[in-house]
Parts: C-alpha cells; structure tokens; sequence
C-alpha cells in the first residue's frame, strides 16, 4: 500500500473501515465507499461545487445503468465513448508493470479502469474530485473488485515520494496546471515505474467544447454555486503535447498499428485519440 499523506498536516494517513485518520489527529470520513481527505478551505469551495455540478448531471445526463458498470469498457459496442476506451485499455494491457503492481488511477470516473487492473491483480487506487456513485468515486459499490476510493484536491496528490509503480492520468490531463501535474507523478512514481496518459483528444471545434462547459458554469453561477475548483482549458492544445515531449513521454495516435509518433505529424492528421506513456 502507498503512504497517503494528510490534506492538512501532510503526517501518514491510516484507513479504517469507517474514516481515515492522521498521525496528529485529523480525521476525514468515509462515505458510500470513498474517503474524503478534504481539508477544510477546499471542502468550502469543493462541496458546494459537487452539490451543483451534481444536480445538472441528474436534469441533464442518462446515466449508465449501474448494474451495466462491471462490464465496461465492453460495453456500447458502436458507442465511441467505449470504442476508444476498449482499445486504450487494450493497449495499456501491454504496457502495465508486472502483476501484482500498485497502480494510480487519477481521475477515475465511473471505476471502468479500476476494475479491470483488480481483475489483473494490481493493488489499485482511485483520486478523483467527484463523489457520485455514477461518474464518480461512489460508483465502487457498484462493483464486486476492491479497490481504495479517495476523494482529494487532485492539483495536489496526498501521497509520500515513491509510492506507485504505475500511474495512469485517465481522461485529467488538460483539467490541471500540467507542468505542476507531471511534477507531482514523477514525485509518486516509483523508480523504473510507468506513467500512462489516456484520453487525449484534440478538438475538431474547440468553441464547440467551450460552449458546452459555459452551459454548465451558467447553470451554476444561477444556482448560487462556485462555478469551478480551477482555471483550465477543457481541451488539448499543441503546448500540452509540447509539455508531454518535453517531460520524455512518447505519443501514440491511436490506430491500429501504434506507431510512435511525432506532434507535428499528430497535428497534421488531425489525431483525434492519443495516448503517452514513460517508462522510467
Ligand atoms: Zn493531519
């Protein structure tokens, strides 16, 4: 198990079956499954967020239907939401540290990518900012695999130097300060550990994203809400994958072939699914 450090005092964290508590005393609950180390100032700006963000997904959003979960990503046969994330996991498969691993999966959504590195026998833990038991972290009740569901500020990853032998960045890249982001997996990565980046996408109309993230901060900003926890581009841009080169990651555009490709030749074509990865 990976050393999980504390939100307020950075001291080792101890999970229990029912809260998770430092070496000076903080304690954080457990709810639906998943910890929240939360520390005070977030948790004002993070709750009511969640609230918000919550209710526009439940007037807006279908959701999968939760007993479908334990057989995703093969599930949506025709669906490009599941296309792509089959043939990312299919290719991860390839690339995963020996089993059994400790792997990070950051940003983990409805727990697809958790379940299937349990069933490969890693050790698996899951950060994410969202809670939800569709598309967030409370969707591990939903699945027969056990894995560790913290909720955190993922800007700022509460674990000790070292502590994983995979990482995998799953559909978060551009939601952070990336420069700051590749810093703080490097730091928890263990030597000769991998680093995945999955869900890479280049927009065909950026305004058209943009327009579509204004829609949910108006519903906020009338529902009284903070319209966010931070600044981003909600879309990959050609200084992301600058940064990925930079940071010595290799870029696949997704095909049948993954060849490793160059960013010039990614803008080229236009690649609309890319993946990165390092391996130390
Ligand atoms: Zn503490």
């Amino acid at each position: 198990m990976s050393e999980i450090l504390c939100p307020n005092c950075n001291s080792i964290v101890q999970l229990s079956d029912t809260y998770a508590q430092c070496e000076s005393g903080h304690s954080f609950p457990k709810e639906n499954g998943v910890y929240h180390l939360i520390s005070e100032s977030f948790g004002e700006i993070l709750y009511p967020f969640l609230e918000g963000v919550e209710n526009y997904q439940r007037i807006h959003n279908s959701p999968i239907p939760t007993e479908l979960l334990p057989q995703t990503p093969y599930i949506g046969e025709n669906t490009h939401q599941w296309n792509i994330r089959r043939k990312e996991w299919e290719w991860m498969l390839n690339n995963l540290p020996a089993s059994p691993s400790t792997i990070l999966n950051y940003g983990s959504w409805n727990g697809w990518l958790s379940n299937r590195l349990v069933d490969k026998g890693h050790s698996v833990t899951a950060i994410s900012e969202f809670r939800d038991e569709h598309d967030g972290l409370g969707s591990n009740q939903h699945y027969t695999n056990i894995w560790t569901s913290l909720l955190m500020d993922t800007s700022q990853p509460l674990f000790a130097e070292a502590s994983f032998d995979g990482i995998v960045l799953n559909y978060c890249f551009p939601y952070h300060d990336q420069r700051e982001l590749l810093k703080h997996v490097h730091r928890i990565l263990k030597p000769r550990g991998t680093l995945f980046v999955i869900g890479l996408s280049l927009p065909r109309d950026p305004d058209k994203v943009l327009a579509s993230y204004q829609k949910i901060e108006n519903y906020l900003r009338a529902e009284g809400k903070p319209i966010g926890i931070r600044d981003f581009t909600p879309f990959l841009t050609r200084a992301d994958l600058e940064l990925l080169n930079e940071f010595g990651f290799s870029i696949y555009p997704m095909n049948n072939n993954w060849i490793k490709s160059t960013i010039n030749r990614v803008l080229r074509r236009g690649s609309k699914n890319i993946v990165a990865i390092k391996q130390l």
